[in-house]
């Protein structure tokens, strides 16, 4: 009894659902953590080493995203465990007997995540009626095509600048991951007038005191190359990136990049977080006694879950556009309006609000959390 419930809390999860399938080798794992604001929307991760644990932060991770972003969606995350380079055909059994096993689960919508993409998301639409991160084709907005992260991510840098001593057109940026999210953040920040100075990928990293050019760097690294090769800068190692000389610096790759032994480092006097948990906790506080503005991941990094809410009330992209921009500004001035006020971490300024937000929403229900 105390194993199965190790997790819960005031908040969740409502649900821990664990389903097998032997004739397949189905081995998956559902947490619906908290249904208070609307039905759960989550990723489903498949990945050889997931593990329930991982399920519910994650589950937890989306509650408080969701609610931060005033959506009328809760929490939930699904895992579903297998290597995601399995030949397709087996993917496809697996994730169908996924969808199939947790159709009747109503307060959770599958959504993309590691290891998964648009088209499980359509086998699983197929299955049960209920998915979001489809294909164009069937009513589906593509997040990372449209970059639907890195445009909330750009208005939520606009917007902090505001509590910063400095101007977002011609500040420096660095960023780290020119991947999906970091790609786009470069673009839509370069088209309010900041200069991308540097960039990473996991092969390298390139910089350029007076403005890389982005668009032909995005090209460059969508032909496949790396960032480091790009003529249009000088290589750099890495890890050298977070040293970079900018006012802004954009973590958009890996979780805890900015660590004790390299927060030293940083010269940036604003992080604005696409990739979720980008630094410890102890980072985190370093750069708050240092004065250095942290806009927390998942305020900053809400752009995909938001355009994802879009599509699954019929949407379109316009109107995703429009939904992430207003969503983003007003909470990240919520939540660095409150963080100054109060003198605390952005983050425990943006967890309060999120935990406020779905305990108001608890009071409305005959439960609280389902
Ligand atoms: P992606 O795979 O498209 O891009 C990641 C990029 O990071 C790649 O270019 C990769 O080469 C690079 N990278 C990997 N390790 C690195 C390292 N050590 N140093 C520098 N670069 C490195 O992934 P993505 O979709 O852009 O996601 C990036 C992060 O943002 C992840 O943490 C993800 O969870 C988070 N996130 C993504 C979205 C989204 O809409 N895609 C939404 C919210 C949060």
């Amino acid at each position: 009894m105390e194993d199965a419930f190790r997790f819960a809390d005031d908040l969740g999860p409502a649900r821990v659902i664990h389903v097998h399938e032997p004739s397949i080798g189905l081995r998956g794992t559902l947490v619906v953590d908290n249904v208070a604001t609307g039905p759960s929307i989550g990723g489903l991760r498949m990945a050889p080493d997931v593990s329930t644990e991982e399920c519910f932060r994650l589950a937890r991770a989306m509650t408080l995203k969701n609610a931060a972003a005033s959506l009328p969606h809760g929490g939930g995350k699904s895992v579903l465990y297998g290597d995601p380079a399995m030949p397709a055909e087996r993917k496809e059994s697996l994730v169908r007997a996924m969808a199939c096993a947790l159709g009747d689960c109503r307060d959770y919508i599958f959504g993309p995540d590691m290891g998964t993409d648009e088209v499980c998301m359509a086998w699983v639409k197929e299955e049960i009626g209920r998915s979001v991160g489809l294909p164009r084709e069937i009513g589906g907005i593509p997040l990372d095509e449209i970059g639907a992260t890195g445009f909330g991510l750009a208005h939520a840098a606009e917007v902090a600048v505001r509590f910063c001593d400095f101007e977002l057109a011609g500040a420096r940026v660095a960023v780290q991951g020119f991947g999906a999210v970091g790609i786009h953040a470069a673009r839509f920040l370069a088209e309010k007038g900041a200069v991308l100075v540097a960039a990473s990928d996991s092969r390298g990293a390139t910089r350029n005191e007076r403005g890389l050019d982005v668009e032909g760097l995005i090209e460059h690294k969508r032909s496949g190359k790396g960032v480091a090769d790009w003529a249009g800068g000088e290589p750099l190692e890495r890890d050298e990136l977070i040293g970079v000389d900018c006012e802004i610096w954009v973590p958009a790759a890996r979780p805890d990049a900015i660590r004790e032994d390299n927060v030293d480092r940083l010269r940036a006097k604003l992080v604005v977080s696409g990739a979720n948990i980008p630094a410890t906790d102890a980072a985190e506080r370093t750069l708050h006694e240092r004065g250095v503005l942290n806009v927390p991941d998942f305020i900053a990094n809400a752009g995909g879950v938001i355009c994802a809410a879009v599509e699954y009330h019929g949407g379109g992209q316009a109107q995703a556009f429009e939904t992430i921009e207003e969503k983003i500004r007003t909470n990240t001035e919520a939540v660095l309006e409150q963080a100054r006020r109060r003198s605390v971490l952005p983050r425990r300024a943006a967890v309060d609000l999120a935990v406020e937000r779905v305990r108001r929403a608890m009071d409305y229900r005959r439960w609280s959390i389902f």
